[in-house]
C-alpha cells in the first residue's frame, strides 16, 4: 500500500510511519516543513517520501490510503488568537486534502481516508457514559471537533471514510503523559483536584494499531472511538502513575503545575469524559494495553 499522512512528524504520526514502514508499506509524510520532516525522518527510509504543501495533490493521488492527523498542539494557552489556530489548522488540513481526495481521478483517487477528531467531542460529565451514538458537549472542544468531523465529512461518498474520536494517548515521547511525568517525580503524586473526573486514555501503540487496522479493513468506516476500555477515574489513574513512577500518592499534584505544563489543555485531564469504545469492540479490535496499570508499566520499561 501507499500511504499518506498529514501529522506524521507528530507524536502519534512518527510511531504510525514506523509501523507502516516497518510492515513494508511505502508513506508519503505530507507536512508543512520538509526540513522538520527530514529531521524527524533522520534514517535513510527507502520507501518514505516527504512532501512540503505544494506537493501533497501529487502525494495523494495515487496513494491507496490517506491518514489525516495534523493540528496544532492544544497543550498552550488558549488566548484568542490560539484558539483560532487550534480550529482553524485541523479545519485547514482537512478541507485540503478532503478537495484533493474528491478532485483526483478516479483511477488515482484514494479508497479510504481515515481522519483524527477527539473525545473532546462529546463535552465533560463526572456521571455521563459516552460511546459513538453520544450527543456532541457544547464546550469549546465539542465546537473544534464537530467542525473537524464535518469537514471530513465532505469527502465523496465512494471514499471510506473512518473517523477516530482518540482519547488521552499515553506514550513516553509526547502527548500528556509525557508533561505529567516529571510532576509527578517532583511532587507527591497525589491526585488532581477531586480526583472523580474520568480519564479515557488510550496507550499509543493501541491507538496506532487501530488506525492501521481502519486503513486496511474495509469494515471500520463511521465514527470510532479510540480510547482503551477501561477508563479510570483521575484518582486512580494518579495512583497507578504514581507508584510506576515510584511516588506515594497521599500528597495531590497542584493543579497549577499540570496548567503551566499542559496550559489550559490541561482541561482534558482535568475535567474528562467517560468513553467506552463500543465500534472496536464490535468490530473485534484487539487491544494490547486494556488496563491503564499495564500501559503505564510498559512505558516506563520503554528505553
Ligand atoms: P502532534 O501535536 O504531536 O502533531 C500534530 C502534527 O500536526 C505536527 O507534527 C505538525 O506536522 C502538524 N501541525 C502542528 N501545528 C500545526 C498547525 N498550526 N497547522 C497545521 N498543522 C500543524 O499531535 P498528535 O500526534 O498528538 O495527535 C495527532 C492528532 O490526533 C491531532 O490532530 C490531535 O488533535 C489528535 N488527538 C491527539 C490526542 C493525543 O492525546 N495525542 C488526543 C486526541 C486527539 P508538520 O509540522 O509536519 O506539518
Amino acid at each position: 500500500m501507499v500511504v499518506s499522512v498529514t501529522g506524521a512528524t507528530g507524536f502519534i504520526g512518527r510511531r504510525l510511519v514506523q509501523k507502516l514502514l516497518s510492515d513494508n508499506h511505502k508513506v508519503h509524510v505530507l507536512t508543512r516543513s520538509r526540513a522538520k520532516a527530514q529531521l524527524v525522518f533522520s534514517d535513510n527510509f527507502p520507501k518514505l517520501v516527504i512532501a512540503e504543501e505544494r506537493e501533497w495533490e501529487q502525494s495523494i493521488n495515487g496513494s491507496n490510503a490517506v491518514v489525516n492527523l495534523a493540528g496544532m498542539p492544544i497543550s498552550t494557552r488558549w488566548s484568542p488568537e490560539i484558539k483560532k489556530e487550534i480550529k482553524r489548522s485541523r479545519i485547514n488540513a482537512t478541507s485540503k486534502v478532503v478537495d484533493i481526495i474528491n478532485n483526483a481521478k478516479l483511477d488515482l483517487r484514494p479508497s479510504v481516508l481515515v481522519s483524527a477528531t477527539a473525545i473532546g467531542y462529546y463535552g465533560t460529565s463526572e456521571t455521563l457514559v459516552f460511546d459513538e451514538n453520544s450527543r456532541s458537549g457544547n464546550d469549546y472542544l465539542s465546537e473544534v471537533c464537530r467542525e473537524w468531523e464535518a469537514k471530513a465529512l465532505e469527502v465523496d461518498n465512494d471514499v471510506r471514510l473512518a473517523l477516530i474520536r482518540i482519547g488521552v494517548v499515553l506514550g513516553k515521547d509526547g502527548g500528556a503523559l509525557a508533561k505529567m511525568i516529571p510532576l509527578f517525580m517532583m511532587f507527591a503524586g497525589g491526585p488532581l483536584g477531586t480526583g472523580r473526573q474520568w480519564f479515557s486514555w488510550i496507550h499509543l501503540d493501541d491507538v496506532v494499531n487501530l488506525i492501521y487496522e481502519a486503513v486496511r479493513n474495509p469494515s471500520y468506516k463511521g465514527v470510532i472511538n479510540g480510547t482503551a476500555p477501561n477508563p479510570v477515574r483521575l484518582s486512580e489513574m494518579c495512583e497507578q502513575l504514581g507508584q510506576v513512577v515510584g511516588r506515594p500518592s497521599w500528597l495531590p499534584v497542584p493543579e497549577f503545575a499540570l496548567k503551566a505544563v499542559l496550559g489550559d489543555g490541561a482541561s482534558v485531564v482535568l475535567e474528562g469524559q467517560k468513553v467506552l469504545p463500543l465500534k472496536a469492540k464490535e468490530l473485534g479490535f484487539s487491544y494490547k494495553y486494556p488496563y491503564v496499570k499495564d500501559a503505564l508499566e510498559a512505558i516506563m520499561r520503554e528505553p
